[in-house]
């Protein structure tokens, strides 16, 4: 059963006792304006967070509240207007491979293998051919399609997909992985089995996980703090911390099918 209890950032981060521990990745007093129209646009105002080490936080919020202009910013996609992003107190200043992403639409490379793409981060180019291949081989396995290496993209189901675009994230070994609407496009049966997948995945490697999501469910199965964002312009105006049962019993089921 989860409980979930609405506090006020504050109450919510004290809880967690993060006051000693380093944040991972800190936005600090960010705001974004886009021209439309010949007028500027207040897309985010003021955003401020921190997480910390192995968390894993959704965001939840309206169509066009500004997640995606948000995430993109953190991924050094999009420049904010103003503020800073910080990655283990590091300022951003574009993409890099401490932050791994993850779209709705994939984004394979539609010319690589499955293997390939799992290969394509810039960490994993700069290791030797052996050690390469053992990485993909062994990220391959996480994601239970060993025997689709050499599979081409377009021969995938969505949920197979997106997996590889998850085991290609992880293998470049970024210090957060950044996740955009992963399963919006999915059915809900496969969306159910990759809940379940990257549940179980960040149980066993612990990665920091920012994810948005427009499913509050899914927010509040998968992760220990939920962000709120509100619309015009986008701030985050809640945090609800949940008080997940430690020992969630989780179902592994690694059939390359789904
Ligand atoms: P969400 O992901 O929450 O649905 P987005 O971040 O995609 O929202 O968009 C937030 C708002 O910013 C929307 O009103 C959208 O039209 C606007 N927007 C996003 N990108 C641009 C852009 N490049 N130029 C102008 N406006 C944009
Ligand atoms: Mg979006």
């Amino acid at each position: 059963m989860v409980q979930s209890s609405l506090k006020t950032p504050t109450q919510a981060s004290s809880q967690f006792h993060h006051q000693k521990k380093k944040p991972k990745l800190e936005v600090c007093n960010l705001n974004k304006n886009f021209n439309q129209q010949h007028k500027q646009l207040a897309v985010l105002k003021n955003i401020n967070f921190q997480l910390y080490e192995s968390e894993f936080v959704c965001v939840v919020g309206a169509s066009g509240c500004g997640k995606s202009t948000l995430i993109n910013i953190i991924a050094g996609l999009i420049q904010p207007t103003s503020g800073e992003v910080k990655v283990d107190g590091g300022i951003v200043l574009g993409p890099g491979s401490d932050r791994g992403m993850v779209f709705q639409n994939y984004t394979l490379y539609p010319w690589l293998t499955v293997a390939g793409n799992i290969g394509f981060g810039s960490r994993l180019r700069s290791l030797c051919a052996k050690q390469r291949k053992e990485r993909i081989a062994y990220f391959l396995e996480v994601v239970g399609l060993t025997r689709f290496a050499k599979a081409y993209p377009q021969q995938l189901s969505g949920g197979m997909k997106q997996r590889v675009a998850i085991a290609r994230a992880l293998a470049n070994e970024p210090d957060v992985l950044l996740m955009d609407e992963p399963f919006g496009a999915l059915d809900a049966q496969t969306k159910e089995q990759m809940q379940q997948f990257l549940l179980n995945l960040w149980q066993q490697t612990h990665t920091t996980i920012w994810m948005i999501t427009h499913d509050v469910e899914e927010a509040v199965f998968l992760s220990q703090r939920v962000f709120v964002m509100s619309s015009n312009p986008g701030e985050i105006k809640q945090e609800i911390a949940i008080d997940l049962p430690q020992d969630r019993d989780v179902e592994m089921k690694l059939t390359p099918e789904f």
